[in-house]
């Protein structure tokens, strides 16, 4: 998949008395590092106050014993983040934590909102003052300023007045929260671990520490954790429009999303997609890692062989260090290095899970014609990405989205230098995934949004304005100013 299609964050929380709250809230956001690599955070609480340490970098990087014993208390939050608003920033990394007339609290947050500039207006009129540039401290404030003499008064006016997607998890010196926007747009599940609960946004975290699974936090749904037990309440009525980029490519195969288990629903994807797009070829590779399970599932429907035609270097992170132009030219071979013995002369059907911009899909596929595949036929496991997403995916704008600017299928294939290319319908990715499809946000294949979004034209225009660049209309100066107030 195309490197410029990003995960937001992903969030983590325990209440474990007399457990090591900070060790266990590492190793949570360790197994979720693929929802976010630019910086990571964990915030605890030991009904007293709140202690925080939070640092750019892989979750490995972030944290050493040092930082670990110096997060005390019987409660923990983290969070992973890739930036979706506000800049790639220390000051950015989340749980971010604010001073409220009740006391301390934290907030972590995968989604985005698509009116915080306008909920942020309000509270700046309210004399808030903000530390940050993003969305995710706005719904730490609007919590802490939200009238109400119950958390279920104060949660309710919270999500009358949110706009988008927000999976949380929110520490006071008091009690752990986790909630889920009325759309349940990303994943947050709940478990136990022996006498403590943990909430995550995938249940690959919960297999990780042990912890069993209990269910997910429903849309609309806040949970609370006190030391007198668990309440559950919904602050608002559910409006569901899931994320289906999750099954295709954002969760871990592992992970069970909606009472399934990710990896099946891949194979299911590729399988669809065989009996839309069958391809005159010889063998059958997937796209390493995220179109794996697809590609197993198309040579299992075809009758292809399936190769591993290509391997990825397992170790690829994020890195901060700028390539020169000698790594630059080598490109997608820092990622992926095709084995020629095994292309020579065949003819290849090549599974992807999307295109975006399309630059990383094109190389591929000029990367094996390189190495002697003879032809090479793409078949993507989603139907074209034709409008961006608000709620947290970073795909750029309408006209960066190459389905968006080109005019058809035929011509996506000359660009990417395909013999031919077949994408998965709505439908056949709907079957595929076996629910109904008034569960799923569609937006980016559809354009039809699940909530009212704006009429921007950074973020839906199909051309730059002229005269305009495009490296002027950055995501966080997008934020729409639809209105919520009251
Ligand atoms: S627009 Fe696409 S990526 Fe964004 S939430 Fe909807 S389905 Fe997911």
């Amino acid at each position: 998949m195309s490197p410029t299609l990003r995960e937001a964050c992903g969030v983590f929380g325990v209440f474990a008395p007399n457990e090591d709250v900070a060790r266990i809230t590492f190793y949570g956001l360790y197994a979720l590092q693929h929802r976010g690599q630019e910086s990571a955070g964990i915030a605890s609480a030991n009904g007293r106050r709140l202690y925080l340490r939070t640092g750019m970098g892989l979750v490995s990087q972030v944290f050493d014993e040092e930082d670990l014993s110096s997060l005390p208390g019987h409660m923990a939050i983290g969070h992973t983040r890739y930036s979706t608003t506000g800049s790639s920033l220390a000051q950015n990394a989340q749980p971010c934590l604010i001073e409220t007339p009740n006391g301390e609290l934290a907030l972590g947050h995968n989604g985005n909102i698509v009116n915080a500039a306008v909920l942020r207006e309000d509270l700046l009129e309210q004399g808030v003052a903000f530390a940050t540039g993003t969305d995710s401290e706005v719904i730490a404030q609007l919590l802490a300023t939200a009238p109400g003499v119950s958390w279920e008064e104060r949660w309710s006016y919270v999500m009358r007045r949110l706009i988008g997607a927000y999976s949380l998890v929110v520490l006071t010196p008091h009690e752990l929260m986790a909630a889920r926007d009325p759309m349940g747009n990303r994943p947050l599940c709940l478990g136990r671990l022996d006498g403590g609960w943990v909430v995550a946004s995938e249940t690959c975290a919960l297999d990780h520490l042990g912890a069993e699974f209990v269910r997910e936090v429903e849309p609309g749904e806040v949970v609370r954790i006190t030391e007198e037990g668990v309440e559950s309440f919904h602050a608002a009525p559910r409006k569901d429009a899931f994320c289906i980029f999750e099954y295709i490519y954002f969760a871990r195969p592992d992970s069970v999303l909606g009472g399934k288990l990710v990896y099946p629903v891949r194979m299911a994807l590729g399988a669809q997609l065989a009996r839309e797009h069958p391809a005159d070829a010889d063998i059958v590779i997937g796209v390493p890692d995220s179109a794996t399970a697809a590609a197993v599932g198309y040579s299992q429907e075809s009758g292809i062989p399936f190769v591993e035609g290509l391997v990825k270097n397992r170790y690829v992170g994020r890195t901060f260090i700028q390539p020169d132009q000698r790594i630059r030219e080598v490109g997608v071979h820092l990622k992926y290095n095709p084995l020629p013995e095994l292309l020579e002369g065949r003819r290849v059907a090549l599974i992807e899970d999307s295109i975006v911009r399309a630059t990383t899909t094109t190389r591929v596929v000029a990367m094996l014609r390189k190495a002697g595949a003879r032809e090479v036929h793409m078949r993507i496991t989603s139907p074209p990405i034709i409008s961006p997403c608000f709620f947290g995916i970073d795909m750029g704008t309408r006209w960066e989205l190459i389905a968006g600017r080109l005019n058809g299928v035929d011509e996506i294939r000359q660009h990417i230098g395909a013999d031919t290319l077949g994408y998965l319908s709505v439908q056949g990715m709907i079957d595929a995934v076996g629910k109904p499809k008034d569960r799923f946000c569609l937006a980016c294949f559809t354009g039809n949004y699940p909530v009212p979004v704006p009429l921007q034209m950074d973020k839906l225009a199909l051309e730059a304005p002229p005269g305009r660049d495009r490296h002027e209309f950055e995501w966080t100066d997008a934020v729409p100013s639809i209105g919520t107030r009251t």
